[in-house]
């Protein structure tokens, strides 16, 4: 059999533990039995990243940005405990969170849908894409405990030459002890924000909401609310020929209106909102097995992951010789989501067809019943006995190899 031909290359960036195991099952018996595709691929696992001081990352970041379309495995973020694990250097960065800042991206989460897994709230038929904003605000704060009565200010100085000198405002008059806290956000960074957004929303076809608080918040909300704003009146031409409409909500309305809504919108959130409501929409939709995440930049760069981490529990299991039940699906719809962007934005439909059997192959064996341990109490009528990591990627690869004929 021929192998169907990617034009241009994909960045494949390999991770640590249970998830590195199963990328490499994944590749071989899913994507290369099918597909002749030139891989630019980069070791991101901890040891690696270790003995090149790092280096791969940012390699990693900019051979994305060269060639359009990433793929990653999930990867130790190392804390001290991983530093005696692995015998690292140092605590080095997140790899996500320094890819993210090479490629100024936004990440979208994008929850599996299967028709035997009902997701907690019973409206909800078609996915809630969670876009987060992951700059700024409470995570960039300097914060103050207050111990005794005083006075505390907001001051900027200006760094313009000519510019006059200093704003300052009062916060609070302190009688007692109390705490405090300053935040920021850059135009910059609210705007690619946006444009992140948009293009995404655009790309998926989906509409568009965005929640904030500027009843409250008079100038540092109702920034978000101006600059979305005037990012969708460039758009809205594209906008208008995908069928994509944008609506801004109160922050709590949203909420509310989620929860009688049917989803297949992209919903951006600031920050901290984002933190707190992606983890509800997770749990909503069932599994963290069953949540991707793309990462899209200002210019249309896309880098594609599964949601969840490296499974560390599981993968001490397997290193012990044990049976592991780890699903894999969030990490071939990583495949198959860059599969299917490199597909479009080489216009090459095989690939993108390729991408769209192999996802219906991963829903068919769930939906009859052929599923890992973590899905054996969210369907409906559970089998008797769940498949290992293996047998389910096996499962997998019979139902595509039927697909495929
Ligand atoms: P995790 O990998 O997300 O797993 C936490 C727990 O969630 C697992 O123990 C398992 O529960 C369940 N789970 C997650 N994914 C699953 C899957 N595919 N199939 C079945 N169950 C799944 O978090 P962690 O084990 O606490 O973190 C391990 C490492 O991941 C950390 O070093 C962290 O830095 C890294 N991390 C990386 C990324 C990334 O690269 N994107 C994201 C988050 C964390 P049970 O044990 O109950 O079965
Ligand atoms: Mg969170």
């Amino acid at each position: 059999m021929t192998k169907i031909k990617v034009k241009n290359p994909l960045v494949d960036l390999d991770g640590d533990e249970m998830t590195r195991v199963i990328w490499s099952m994944v590749k071989e018996h899913l994507i290369f039995p099918y597909i002749d595709v030139d891989l630019k691929y980069f070791d991101l696992g901890v040891i690696h990243r270790d003995q090149t001081d790092d280096k791969v990352t940012l390699d990693a970041a900019k051979a994305i940005e060269q060639y359009g379309v990433g793929v990653k495995c999930a990867t130790i973020t190392p804390d001290d405990d991983r530093i005696n694990e692995y015998k690292l250097k140092k605590a080095w960065p997140s790899p996500n969170g320094q890819i993210r800042s090479y490629l100024d991206g936004t990440v979208f989460r994008k929850p599996i849908i299967v028709k035997n897994i009902k997701p907690a709230v019973r409206s909800w038929k078609k996915p809630i894409v969670v876009g987060r904003h992951a700059y700024g605000d409470i995570y960039k704060a300097q914060e103050l405990v207050i111990p005794t009565p005083g006075r505390a200010e907001l001051v900027f100085t200006t760094d313009s030459e000519g510019a006059h000198g200093e704003t300052k405002v009062v916060v609070h008059e302190f009688k007692g002890p109390g705490v405090l806290m300053g935040m920021h956000n850059t135009d910059k960074s609210i705007r690619s924000f946006a444009k992140a957004c948009i293009r995404y929303a655009i790309s998926e076809k989906i509409d568009l909401w965005f929640g904030a608080k500027d009843t409250i918040s008079k100038k540092y909300d109702t920034r978000f609310k101006n600059i979305f704003a005037s990012e969708i009146v460039e758009a809205m031409k594209d906008m208008q020929k995908a069928g994509v409409s944008y609506k801004y909500f109160l922050i709590d309305d949203a909420v509310a209106q989620v929860m009688k809504h049917e989803g297949g919108i992209l919903w951006a959130m600031k920050n901290y909102d984002g933190d707190v409501f992606s983890d509800m929409i997770a749990a909503g939709f069932g599994s963290l097995g069953m949540m991707t995440s793309v990462l899209v930049s200002p210019t249309g760069k896309f880098e594609f992951e599964a949601a969840h981490g490296t499974v560390k529990r599981h993968y001490y299991q397997y290193k012990e010789g044990k049976e592991t039940s780890t699903n894999p699906v969030a990490s071939i719809f990583a495949w198959t989501g860059a599969l299917k962007k490199r597909g479009e934005l080489d216009d090459t439909k095989d690939v993108v067809q390729f991408a769209g059997k192999l996802e219906k192959a991963v829903l068919d064996c769930i939906e009859e019943g052929l599923i890992t341990k973590d899905l054996m109490s969210l369907v409906d009528n559970p089998p008797k006995k769940h498949l290992n990591t293996a047998e389910f990627i096996s499962a997998v690869s019979k139902k595509l190899a039927k697909e495929m004929k």
